[in-house]
This record gives C-alpha cells, sequence and structure tokens, in this order.
C-alpha cells in the first residue's frame, strides 16, 4: 500500500506486488506508481514477518535508500509459506527469492541496517514518526506481544523440533503486527488514514483502551484481510460515511460474505466497502460475495493500463472536504450492499 501525506511524502506499507505476466517477474505495484509519479519514499514499513506482507518489500529496501525502515523486530523467524498465491514463473530470476519472501526481505533489511542504522524505526505502540505534514502514530505492538510472539515460537519450536519452521502455525505472527494511524491537518480539519495491519480482535480490544477514538477515520485499511477475527468495536463504531478497503488473502479465502466472514460485519456500519482484487475467477469471486452485489469499474479510470502488473489498483483520497473519492482499476471492484 502507497500512502500519500503532504505536502509530497509518501509512506510504503508492505511489499504490494503483482507479477508481469509477460515476464514473470515481481513487480511492486507501490514502485510503479511512485515512477509513474516520478516521487521518491520516505517511510516504508514491514508490517509483519508473513510472505504475503514481505514479498517483494527487498525491492523497496534498495530502491529508496533514503527512506526510514519501519518494522517491529527483526529476530524473530520469518514465517514463510506461499501458497497459493502469486503463479511464479520457475525461469524467472526471481524464483529463488520468492520461496522464501519473509527471509528475503529480513536479509535485505538487516544488510541496509549494517550500512545505514538510522533508518531504522523500532515500531512500538505510542511511537510517533513525522513524515511531511503527517504524523504517524504507532498503536500495536507492545513489547508485550514481541515477547510473547518470542515465547510462543520457542514453545513450537520445542513441541515439534522436526517440524520445518515454515511448517508451524503462522497465527503468533499477527500479534507482533504494526497497526499505525496516519493523521494530518487539512484546512477542513483533521485527516484520519487507520491502518490495521493484520491485527486481530484480542488486540484492538486492548488498543482502544489507550487509543479511544480508533472508529473516527475517513479510511481503514481492514484488517486482516477482512476476516470476521479481526471485526471489532474498537474501529467499527463511527459514522457510515467512512471508507474500508479489504485486501483479499486467497488461501484463507478472505474475505467472506457468510457467517465466518467479516463482511457482513462490515456492512451493518459503513456504506463504502472496496476490495483491492478478485478471486482467481470471476466465479470465485462471486461464491466467496455470495450475497453482495459486486460492482467493477465499468469505465476504468483514464489511466493507462500499459502492463497487466497495473491492475487491482484502489486509489482513495481524502479531499479538502473531508471526503473521500475513489477510484479502482481494472480487478479491484465495490462491495456493493444489496438493496
Ligand atoms: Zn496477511
Amino acid at each position: 500500500m502507497a500512502v500519500y501525506v503532504p505536502p509530497a511524502n509518501w509512506i510504503l506499507v508492505d511489499g504490494a506486488v503483482a507479477i508481469d505476466a509477460t515476464n514473470g517477474r515481481l513487480v511492486s505495484q507501490s514502485m510503479a506508481l511512485l515512477d509513474h509519479l516520478g516521487a521518491d519514499a520516505d517511510l516504508l514499513i514491514l508490517t509483519h514477518p508473513h510472505d504475503d506482507h514481505a514479498v517483494g518489500f527487498w525491492h523497496l529496501v534498495s530502491r529508496y535508500p533514503h527512506a526510514a525502515i519501519g518494522i517491529a523486530e527483526l529476530d524473530l523467524p520469518p514465517v514463510d509459506r506461499l501458497s497459493g498465491g502469486p503463479e511464479i514463473d520457475p525461469a524467472s530470476d526471481d524464483n529463488e527469492a520468492i520461496t522464501q519472501p519473509v527471509a528475503q526481505a529480513l536479509t535485505e533489511i538487516k544488510a541496509a541496517l549494517r550500512e545505514a542504522p538510522k533508518r531504522r524505526w523500532q515500531i512500538r505502540r505510542s511511537d510517533i514518526r513525522q513524515v511531511g505534514d503527517a504524523t504517524v502514530r504507532v498503536l500495536h505492538p507492545t513489547d508485550a506481544a514481541i515477547n510473547w510472539a518470542h515465547r510462543e515460537h520457542a514453545r513450537q519450536r520445542r513441541q515439534s523440533p522436526e517440524t520445518p519452521e515454515y511448517r508451524l502455525p503462522r497465527p503468533w505472527a499477527n500479534k507482533i503486527s504494526a497497526a499505525c494511524i496516519v493523521e494530518w491537518v487539512t484546512p477542513h480539519g483533521e485527516a484520519r488514514l487507520l491502518l490495521g495491519a493484520d491485527v486481530t480482535k484480542q488486540d484492538w480490544r486492548a488498543m482502544s483502551v489507550v487509543f479511544p477514538h480508533l472508529g473516527k477515520h475517513h479510511v481503514l485499511k481492514f484488517p486482516h484481510h477482512g476476516s470476521i477475527g479481526a471485526c471489532h468495536n474498537s474501529f467499527g463504531h463511527g459514522t457510515r460515511e467512512r471508507t474500508w478497503v479489504v485486501t483479499p488473502y486467497t488461501p484463507s479465502r478472505l474475505p467472506r460474505s457468510d457467517q465466518r466472514g467479516g463482511l457482513e460485519w462490515m456492512r451493518a456500519r459503513v456504506d463504502s466497502i472496496y476490495v483491492t482484487a478478485g478471486a482467481p475467477s470471476p466465479s470465485t469471486t462471486q461464491t466467496r460475495l455470495r450475497g453482495f452485489q459486486v460492482q467493477e469499474d465499468a469505465a476504468p479510470a483514464a489511466t493507462d493500463e500499459p502492463s497487466p502488473h497495473q491492475r487491482n489498483w484502489i486509489a482513495a483520497s481524502i479531499s479538502l472536504s473531508g471526503a473521500v473519492e475513489i477510484q479502482l482499476g481494472t480487478g479491484a471492484y465495490h462491495v456493493v450492499q444489496p438493496a
């Protein structure tokens, strides 16, 4: 995800890659956007050590050598298991890298930090960082969450000494997920963007005690791919005018519209739900979103899409009046609520 903040600054969150079908190579969507605009990045955040977030992050680390690197913890083991993810061309140079994307990202980050230790931003609750006119405030994780993750991993390791690292249970890594709120002042008040990372319900409850107004935001990157286990009233309470963006995760069939899914919960609270990409096939998308209408943008924005990797984007802009305007790239869609 790429976040623009005034006057001319960018925060890039996680790898956000696509596969360029013409050559099978990984392409960072964020980097493609910044290239298109001739812009530089100020802050890179790797929210947590899961493959779906880390893949391609190494491109950002080397491409933006002056950007700070925000990461909660460098010394936990990578949680790599890229199943059901993008199709990789076996002939591609990047094939080696993508089998262990978190390990690759951590290696690259550590090398960059050895060169330039000042790039490091150790993300911890209540830390604040200024990027342009915006304040990035860390909601999660706490030191306690990091310590818990270390203990939990050690316990799994002891219980299953023979199991390869990548087959150990994954959820503990969500516990150290970096959730932030990005705020800046406009002539009409404050613009607020809530980045939910993969933080789940238990931690939202604790966060809302320290940060009581989480529901007051213009745009939310919905936590944990819209899973029901991430839905919490701490950020759910608020006006229906807010815009929520969901990033799907195919191996867990997220987001879902059934009782085990978060979409029902979302539509009870806001009018605007956007999903950055469909399922691998249109019929799977329809099944996954049963009971909802899906509206792809019939007339895509007047933007050239010169290569296939520039699909599945959503641009949400908070205007001076506080209204949110949305543009959809091919492949992204608006979840329309049935009448
Ligand atoms: Zn995830």
